[in-house]
């Protein structure tokens, strides 16, 4: 979390708060580089003990500049449609370091796949590998499995549970095989399955990884070799710094999931694929804090509603999974003669954002922060009330900069027939 100034001020990778705000307006997500970057470096490290290959979901926050950081700093990018396939090639992401992912994809989408603008393609329907076996395909297939494990989270983000649309079933695996053997275009490489996200047990991970080699045996006997296990990502942040028991222990999930693809697939008689993980949320929220001000003040029957200049429309996360970012004054520390109020957004809908505690002189026209914003907010922003997207920024070694700018009003409209 970003740390105060002598005077209370918050300041974010150096810079003070008033002087992000006095430069680029609110609401803002201002993203800690230095952050995101130390984050990054640890967990490449931690994954370089196991030889394990990190892509970063770029779908949390993707952004030109963030996704050329990302690769410069070693991670390859993961991405789900033509939108973030674009972002990447405009980031200079070489193919080779791109994954597609996505379900349903669109026939623009197995093109791109097919003429190698992605180095792999994550199959995640039957009938998308047989269209994709119906020509040549430049990329490397990789089969992702619905394998049935329930991670304990919020039931909107669970990906892989028996009862959800990812992944294929593990009853179709046999069709997967005898295409696969079938087309001379396919280049299969390995297996795939993401449980979910916002999971804290490594037991989930351990689960996936038994799971996919178990699949993985049928595929060998074949000639199918599984030279990569990509076991998803959804690792677990801790959203305040007393909810530790959120936060996935990486290194220990790490060792343990390297472990057990190496013991099956001994225990198989099958050669050891590679692992890959790709992590979206633990890399990036941490690093994402954003500003707003305070718009009103209002006693209502039981509770004071803090209402700032955001919401629904840039962090629909407290609408979609009841998620509480934690957030605070930013120009003051909360004193101990705080009162409890209930955040709100400035949308026409009941956008409340959770609890907080405020000071109780608090103004309007005051600044908050909100923490962990880097992940899902921005990337799932919308235009509902035809807001304008936030202003995003970059700030690191005491600098700041803008990643993307602000949408205009006039924006807003550029779309819409002229009558
Ligand atoms: C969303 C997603 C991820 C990343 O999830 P995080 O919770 O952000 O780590 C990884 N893999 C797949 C297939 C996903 O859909």
């Amino acid at each position: 979390m970003p740390l105060r100034e002598a005077d209370g001020m918050l300041a974010i990778a150096g810079v003070r708060t008033d002087a992000l705000i006095e430069t680029y307006g609110t609401p803002l997500l201002a993203i800690d580089l230095d952050l995101f970057g130390a984050r990054v470096r640890t967990l490449l490290a931690a994954c370089a003990e196991h030889d394990i290959e990190v892509s970063y979901a770029a779908k949390a926050l993707c952004l030109i500049p963030l996704l050329r950081r990302a690769v410069q700093l070693g991670l390859d990018i993961d991405v789900c449609s033509i939108g973030e396939l674009l972002t990447a090639e405009r980031a200079g992401v070489a193919p080779q370091r791109l994954t597609m992912h996505g379900s349903g994809k669109s026939e623009a989408e197995l093109r791109a796949a097919r003429e190698g603008r992605v180095g792999t393609i994550v199959v995640d329907d039957v009938e998308e590998l047989e269209r994709l076996g119906r020509g040549p395909c430049a990329a490397a297939i990789v089969v992702r499995f619905n394998t049935g494990i329930e991670a304990h989270t919020h039931a909107m983000v669970r990906t892989g549970g028996d009862d959800t649309k990812f992944g294929i079933h593990p009853r179709d695996e046999g069709r997967v095989r005898a295409l696969l053997r079938g087309s001379a275009e396919l280049r299969f490489t390995g297996l795939h399955a993401h449980v979910g996200s916002q999971i804290a047990d490594e037991r989930a991970f351990v689960a996936n990884a038994e799971a996919l080699m178990e699949l993985a045996l049928p595929f060998a006997r074949e000639g199918l070799t599984v030279r990569r296990a990509i076991v998803g990502g959804g690792f677990g942040i801790a959203m305040t710094p007393e909810a530790s028991d959120e936060e996935l222990d990486v290194p220990f999930a790490l060792a343990a999931i390297a472990r057990t693809v190496r013991d099956r697939a001994r225990a198989l008689g099958i050669d050891a694929p590679l692992v890959g993980i790709e992590p979206g949320r633990t890399l990036i929220a941490h690093a994402g804090t954003t500003l707003y001000r305070v718009r009103a003040i209002k006693r209502q029957a039981t509770r004071t509603f803090v209402v700032v200049d955001g919401g629904l429309m840039e962090n629909p996360r407290p609408a979609l999974y009841g998620a509480v970012h934690r957030t605070e004054a930013a120009a003051r520390a909360t004193g101990k003669d705080a009162i409890d109020a209930t955040l709100c957004g400035h949308s026409c809908e009941n956008d409340e954002l959770g609890p907080i505690r405020v000071p109780h002189d608090l103004a309007v026209g005051e600044p908050l922060a909100a923490y962990a914003t880097g992940a899902y907010t921005y990337s799932m922003a919308g235009n509902y009330n035809r807001f304008p997207k936030p202003a995003v920024i970059g700030v690191e070694g005491g600098g700041h900069r803008l990643l993307a700018r602000r949408e205009t009003d006039e924006e807003l409209l550029c779309c819409d027939a002229a009558d």
